[in-house]
């Protein structure tokens, strides 16, 4: 077992934990970041990202991350590949616990672990993920131009996510399970008022279908009515599941102040928790605008608020910038 000793602790290797990284090791505070089980994030599992500033063409999802990841490193953040299964919030310092057994001792904790679309479970679903299955519109919506969608969910993102995609696609075809939308009014009112958008209610999808060669690609979804059993099958190039994110927070339960769903709370314009020494950036804090430059942006937020908190506030933890920050301790 290994006890690590740091400033910061980045829980998170997405692109708000490695923003903070790499603004946290250029502050001379020589951060530890946590990768957890998806090393990258949300985005090592999409392909083409063409909304991330920087890049004329096109990046894939993976090769993004890797250059994000590399940079972290080259400025001088240690990664560590482990899961934080515990946190200690009230302890000076902070104490975290990782799967690995390894110890993390930490002035200041940098949360970003993110959240993960919730999915439907059908295994045709994986099948065609990032082949034409998505649940992302403002990622993807740009490859259905011309074309017909199917959106999944009742909520305010399917309605966003309908409306969104209709100044795109041809047709776009949302399918909820019940015979209304609890998507906030406004929305409701210009889903119904939109002609470029036919609404199934009380339906629920119950395959995905779509070729396999030469290359793989939807054609359509397998609908089953929730009252009646009847199926019925539509044609579609894509399908958008919208059916609600879940925010990789669980540790923080009880410690932070959360709103309902589980998105921590953060003050206006800062990335501070309720916690003082816990900051929250990306997708896992409560922000309305869910995308990777929103999540870099707030990971470089984070960083600097430490790092000015660092300043004012004496070192509890030991952790001296540069210094050595691991300690082989008997097992
Ligand atoms: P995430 O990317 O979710 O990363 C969270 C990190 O936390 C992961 O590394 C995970 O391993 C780690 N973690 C979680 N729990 C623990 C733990 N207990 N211990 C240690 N580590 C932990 N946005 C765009 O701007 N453009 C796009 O084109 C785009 N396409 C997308 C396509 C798809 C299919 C999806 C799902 C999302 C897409 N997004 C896109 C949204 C974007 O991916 C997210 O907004 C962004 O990744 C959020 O970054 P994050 O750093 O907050 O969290
Ligand atoms: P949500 O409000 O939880 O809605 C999820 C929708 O998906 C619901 O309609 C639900 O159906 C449906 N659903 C869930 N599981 C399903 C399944 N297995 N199969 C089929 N349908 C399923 O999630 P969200 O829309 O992502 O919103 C999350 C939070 O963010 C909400 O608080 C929302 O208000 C907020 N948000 C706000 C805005 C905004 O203010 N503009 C935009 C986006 C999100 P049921 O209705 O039957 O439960």
């Amino acid at each position: 077992m290994t006890v690590h000793t740091t400033k910061v602790l980045i829980i998170g290797s997405g692109p708000a934990g490695y923003s903070a990284a790499i603004y946290a090791a250029r502050a001379n505070l020589a951060p530890i970041l946590v990768t957890g089980l998806q090393p990258g994030g949300q985005l090592t599992i999409t392909s083409e990202v063409e909304n991330y500033p920087g890049f004329a063409h096109a990046v894939q999802g993976p090769d993004l991350m890797e250059q994000m990841r590399q940079q972290a490193q080259n400025v001088g953040s240690t990664l560590v590949s482990d899961i934080i299964v515990s946190v200690d919030l009230s302890c000076r310092p902070v104490r975290a616990v990782g799967d690995s057994g390894d110890e993390y001792l930490a002035d200041t904790v940098i949360i970003a672990t993110g959240a993960q679309a919730r999915w439907l479970g059908l295994p045709s679903e994986l099948e065609f993920s990032g082949s034409g299955v998505s649940s992302c519109a403002v990622c993807d919506g740009f490859f259905y131009r011309g074309k017909e969608v199917v959106v999944v969910g009742g909520g305010n993102t399917a309605v966003e996510e309908a409306l969104y995609l209709s100044n795109l696609a041809s047709k776009v075809t949302l399918v909820h399970r019940r015979n209304f939308v609890r998507a906030e009014a406004v929305l409701r009112d210009r889903l119904l008022a939109n002609p470029k958008i036919t609404v199934i209610w009380d339906h629920v999808v119950e395959e995905v279908l779509g070729d396999r060669e030469p290359v793989k690609s939807v054609t359509g979804v397998r609908l089953r009515h929730v009252a009646t059993g009847e199926m019925q099958e539509i044609s579609t190039h894509g399908v958008f599941v919208a059916i609600g994110h879940d925010p990789a927070t669980a540790l923080f339960r009880g410690q932070l102040d959360m709103d309902e769903t589980g998105y921590i709370a953060i003050k206006p314009w800062s990335t501070q928790t309720s916690s003082e020494v816990a900051w929250c950036a990306g997708d896992a804090a409560q922000t309305p605008q869910r995308q990777a430059v929103v999540a870099a942006a707030m990971g470089c937020m984070a960083a600097l608020e430490v790092e000015r908190f660092l300043m004012e506030r004496p070192i509890s933890s030991g952790a001296e910038a540069g210094a050595d920050i691991d300690q082989a301790v008997a097992a």
